[in-house]
């Protein structure tokens, strides 16, 4: 049986300087790691199809599939500040797009094909770890309604991947909205391409935002999307670790999970990543970051909003300062509802504010402690719990207007979040040939606001000697 996808590619019918046409380079000995069920069937694929030797050698890169038209995508971007004029898919081919049951168009792309003209030095491969680590905490927080590009498939090569010592290769099979980032905006705007920026705003018009209209419509829409999308991170204790320009997507959803982390003990300012020295990607740093970055995706877009320059700029201004507005709503909204209250408003923010405080200053874990409210085990999460009865004082009073809040809270807090030492134990796991623990800490967090109480000591923090402090890029 051979793989058919119903493919319907719409990046392949832009100009040739959008992309290079690329067929991943073959591997030695494709193996199945996992087949995202669930998610198959929301795109109208049949899982044991996708399960198949021939499925596992398209994910491999050693077939490709009728109607699929390989190509690696040229995009740009700020990579820590600092410009960089040429990325493009250096590790990552995009097979095609298809048009789900649900009427929205996906892609499908192949993350560790092999190298591309935009590799450089690289060498085009991802290794186990990186892949499951995206596979895990991607599906997570598609479970957690955060939005997200998604896990298909992951399989390995059968070859070696060196990364200080010699690792298994593999690759991930990644579904998203669209991969167009702030990056896509920036390839074409520094090449002074008007024409291209005018046919990539249509596009992304046209997939992700059909009720808006012009550059303007498009920049209201990602930066909406993009306060929507901070302000749930935020609220799950979730840090992306490289916001990069290149890996923000048009599209609102979270993409490229490389030193990414959940917190376990509070610290507004924390940061994983080893290659974030200056904390610039801390926690705290998301917000503010995330407005650098649509800063640049307005600056794109001048040429197209008006020929004045300084009309262009002010237009662009007034539209991506709505971010905070936005933001702060949907974080008073999110955070509100962690704390048992169904519709927050302005006065309710200092409550929130001095819950946070006392758990910054004691390092309560962040998703025990919320998760604790609605079960009165929250104190037990605090060195000195003195403070937080105090507080707690205040809170019941307030909860005293609040019709069912122990259910708000219940649906805005995690009991499950893929913590990082689960994430290290499951890729450990792997590499000695056990995928037991990695399908199992899968399962556990397709249900992550369900008690699960066979699975409570996935809750747990992780223990003194167990803590991760240093997480890593896939490359
Ligand atoms: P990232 O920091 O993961 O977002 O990647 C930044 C850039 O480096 C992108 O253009 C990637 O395609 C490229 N890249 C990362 N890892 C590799 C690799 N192993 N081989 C080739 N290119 C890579
Ligand atoms: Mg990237």
């Amino acid at each position: 049986m051979t793989l058919t996808l119903p493919f319907d590619n719409s990046y392949a019918r832009l100009p040739g300087r959008f992309f290079v046409r690329q067929r991943a380079e073959p591997v030695r000995a494709p193996g199945l790691i996992a087949v995202n069920a669930p998610l198959a069937e929301a795109l109208g694929l049949d899982p044991a199809m996708l399960a198949t030797p021939d499925a596992v050698a398209v994910f491999a890169g050693n077939a490709t599939p009728a109607g699929a038209e390989p190509l690696a995508q040229a995009y740009a971007g700020h990579q820590f500040g600092g410009w960089v004029p040429q990325l493009g898919d250096g590790r990552a081919l995009l097979l095609g797009e298809i048009v789900a049951p649900d009427g929205r168009r996906y892609d499908i792309q192949l993350k560790g094909s092999g190298r591309t003209p935009f590799s450089r030095s690289g060498d085009g491969r991802a290794w186990i770890g990186p892949v499951l680590r995206e596979y895990i905490v991607s599906e997570a927080m598609a479970a957690l309604g955060v939005p997200t590009t998604r896990a298909l498939a992951a399989v390995t090569t059968g070859e070696v991947v060196w990364r200080e010592t010699a690792r298994p290769g593999a690759v991930l099979v990644r579904v998203a909205a669209s991969h167009v980032r702030v990056g896509t905006f920036q390839y074409f705007a520094a090449r002074q391409d008007t024409e291209a920026l005018r046919l990539l705003c249509a596009h992304v018009l046209e997939r992700h935002y059909p009720q808006a209209e012009g550059p303007l419509g498009l920049l209201a829409a990602v930066t909406a999307a993009q306060a929507r999308l901070i302000a749930a991170w935020m609220s799950f204790g979730f840090i992306h670790g490289v916001m990069n320009t290149d890996n923000m997507a048009v599209s609102g959803e979270t993409i490229d999970y490389g030193p990414c982390a959940f917190m376990d003990g509070f610290d507004p300012m924390k940061v994983f990543s080893s290659i974030d020295q200056q904390g610039r990607y801390a926690y705290g740093n998301q917000p503010p970051v995330a407005l650098w970055n649509l800063a640049q995706l307005a600056s794109c877009l001048l040429p197209l909003i008006d020929e004045d320059e300084a009309a262009a700029i002010e237009a662009a201004t007034d539209t991506i300062n709505r971010f905070a507005e936005i933001y702060e709503a949907e974080w008073l909204r999110r955070f509100g509802a962690k704390i048992g209250i169904a519709s927050a408003a302005p006065q309710d923010r200092p409550l929130i504010e001095a819950l946070l405080s006392l758990m910054a200053g004691q390092n309560a874990d962040f998703t025990r402690t919320f998760r604790g409210l609605a079960t009165g085990m929250a104190a037990a999460e605090f060195r000195d719990p003195a403070p937080f009865a105090a507080w707690a004082e205040g809170w019941q009073a307030r909860l005293s207007r609040e019709a069912d809040p122990a259910a708000v809270m219940r649906r805005a807090n995690p009991a499950y979040i893929p913590r990082n030492h689960r994430i290290e134990a499951a890729i450990g796991a792997a590499l000695g040939g056990d995928l037991g623990p990695f399908e199992r800490l899968n399962a556990i967090l397709a249900r992550p606001f369900d008690d699960q109480p066979e699975w409570a000591a996935y809750q747990a923090a992780p223990a003194p000697g167990e803590e991760v402090q240093r997480t890593f890029c896939g490359t």
